[in-house]
């Protein structure tokens, strides 16, 4: 039997719980998220969550911050609000009893990351996103006019005359449902399982973009993926993050010669951005032949070990003394700035249809994310979209054109999940080029065609459940990165490794042809 609700939200990360507690004065809402609720990306977030509180910042120098990370593409209006209402939403959570760490009087503890010009980063130690979603998980259960239907993952979005009225969804006994909705919102998070090597749980399969873009949404800047420079990388343990925070408080990349590094490559040294401080690694290692370490043995070890508790513990399981050992670290895929296109209040160009936190593409992060601005933009986002989501028939318009996509038609095998991942690893990853992505973007669109039912939608999730959305993920990653023939931010080619503002100083968007 299908369903019906004033509001639905699909993800149950920052963004979607924030926009459920914000909605729920407003009409009955209902959370569809594919696992358990508590896992997202939100959950995994280790170091922190930035706002202007410190006494030596403002939201000024926030935005300032933000914009030099975004290289030359950040909406300066959009950094205003994430900025500004973000210093707003961070109290809240404080009055909510976020257990943030605190100064001995009592203030909130700021920790500095990367491209950050002063300590602004509010954490709870390195399990930040974890308490984050313990303070807005509990405001939600707790609301009877909120309904959560968990192992419950949405396949497709219903659209008729060109308005989304809701989503279908296959249920935990693999039944297909449908939930028709006055407003619907996209908050699936991330896409890094496009990739072999990530950070990401495996929820971050990109579905909102992938269901978005079939159902004749705008997606933008989607070339644009972040690259985290330091996993734990030791053969047979997971990919574990080890934050941006730890450089924060003074460990140091080294060679295998126990060399610091980085001030070679960049005159910010270890606390460099991102993408930067990646492709640093990638050089070191190719120079020297030899895995590059994170090294925090200069440090006092018991501190090391009580601000970042977690990360000891999984170092101690790979065998590493995180206080006293070289680490061996490398880059994988972690957080992506372009998504479905929208405008200040979450709106996307499809009428009742919504996005807001990683899935969205509101252009705060232009090229670049800076380090703990996306649990802020959840929070930030959740709640205008969730305004806006009362007044369901406006659609956000953009000055620039969108390329009109169309799908080939099919022929050849369907892809697998790791055959997706692997290309996308190897030829739309870290440093690209022009004959690699023009290959991944023939493979992937042939996979796309063959992927996707007759009728153009998503293939009902069975066998590889996840392969037809990481393949039009890809495929849409692919070929912006392929149109954008430049290097910026994330963004990076040998074959272009310069910066163009004359022509590339503007947005790669696709919309899907009729
Ligand atoms: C290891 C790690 C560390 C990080 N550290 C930080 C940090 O310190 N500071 C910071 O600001 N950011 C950090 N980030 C990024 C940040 O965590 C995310 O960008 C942010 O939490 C995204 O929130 P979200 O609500 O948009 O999505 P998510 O938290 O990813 O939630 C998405 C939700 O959608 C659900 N979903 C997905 N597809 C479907 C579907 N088809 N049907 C139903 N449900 C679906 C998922 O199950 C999940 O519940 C980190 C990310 C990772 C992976």
């Amino acid at each position: 039997m299908n369903a019906h609700g004033d509001f639905l939200i699909i993800g149950s990360g920052v963004a979607g719980l924030r926009a459920a507690l914000a909605l729920a004065d407003a009409g009955t809402v209902t959370i569809l998220t594919k696992a358990e609720p508590t896992e997202s990306n939100t959950g995994y977030a280790q170091g922190g969550i930035a706002a202007a509180l410190g006494p030596d910042d403002s939201t000024d120098l926030h935005l300032q911050d933000t914009v030099a990370a975004g290289d030359g593409l950040c909406d300066p209006d959009a950094v205003r609000v994430l900025v500004e209402d973000g210093v707003r939403g961070v109290r809240e959570l404080l009055e909510w009893g976020a257990a943030f760490a605190r100064e001995a009087d009592g203030r909130p503890s700021l920790a500095r990351e990367g491209a950050h010009s002063v300590r602004r980063v509010l954490h709870a130690h390195d399990a930040t996103g974890r308490e984050i979603g313990r303070v807005l998980w509990e405001r939600v259960v707790r609301d009877r006019r909120i309904r959560v239907l968990d192992d419950a993952r949405a396949s497709s979005l219903l659209v008729e005359r060109g308005a989304c009225r809701g989503a279908a969804y296959v249920d935990r006994a693999g039944v297909i449902r449908e939930i028709e909705a006055g407003a619907t919102l996209l908050a699936t998070g991330g896409a890094g399982q496009v990739y072999r090597e990530t950070t990401n749980p495996a929820v971050a399969t990109g579905d909102g973009v992938a269901m978005a873009f079939l159902a004749g949404a705008r997606v933008a800047d989607l070339e644009f993926v972040q690259f985290h420079p330091t996993v734990l990388s030791v053969e047979g343990a997971p990919r574990f993050l080890l934050t941006e925070a730890l450089r924060g408080e003074g460990a140091r990349l080294i060679n295998r010669d126990h060399e610091a590094f980085m001030a070679r490559y960049e005159t910010a040294g270890d606390l460099a951005s991102r993408d930067r401080v990646a492709r640093a690694m990638v050089r070191e290692a190719e120079r020297t032949g030899s895995p590059v370490y994170l090294s925090l043995a200069h440090l006092d070890a018991a501190f090391v070990r009580s601000r970042f508790p977690t990360i000891a513990q999984v170092c101690g399981e790979a065998g590493l003394d995180l206080a006293a050992d070289p680490i061996p670290v490398s880059p994988a895929a972690h957080y992506m700035m372009g998504g479905v296109a929208t405008d200040l209040d979450g709106r996307t160009s499809v009428r009742g249809l919504f996005a807001a936190g990683e899935v969205a593409c509101t252009g705060v992060h232009g090229a670049n994310r800076l380090a703990s601005n996306s649990l802020l933009e959840g929070l930030v986002f959740g709640v205008r979209a969730a305004h806006a989501m009362t007044r369901p028939a406006q659609t956000a318009v953009w000055a620039e054109t969108a390329e009109v996509v169309p799908i080939a038609p099919p022929e050849g095998p369907a892809p697998s999940s790791a055959a997706v991942r692997d290309l996308m690893w190897r030829q739309a990853g870290l440093v690209r080029d022009r004959v690699g992505l023009a290959g991944a973007v023939q493979q992937l669109q042939a996979w796309v065609a063959v992927s996707l039912r007759p009728d153009g939608g998503l293939p009902v999730p069975t066998g590889d459940r996840e392969a037809a959305s990481l393949a039009i993920v890809g495929w849409l990653i692919a070929r912006a990165a392929l149109r954008r023939e430049e290097s910026r931010g994330a963004h990076f080619r040998t074959d272009r490794p310069e910066r163009d503002d004359i022509h590339w100083r503007r947005h790669v968007a696709d919309v899907r042809a009729d």
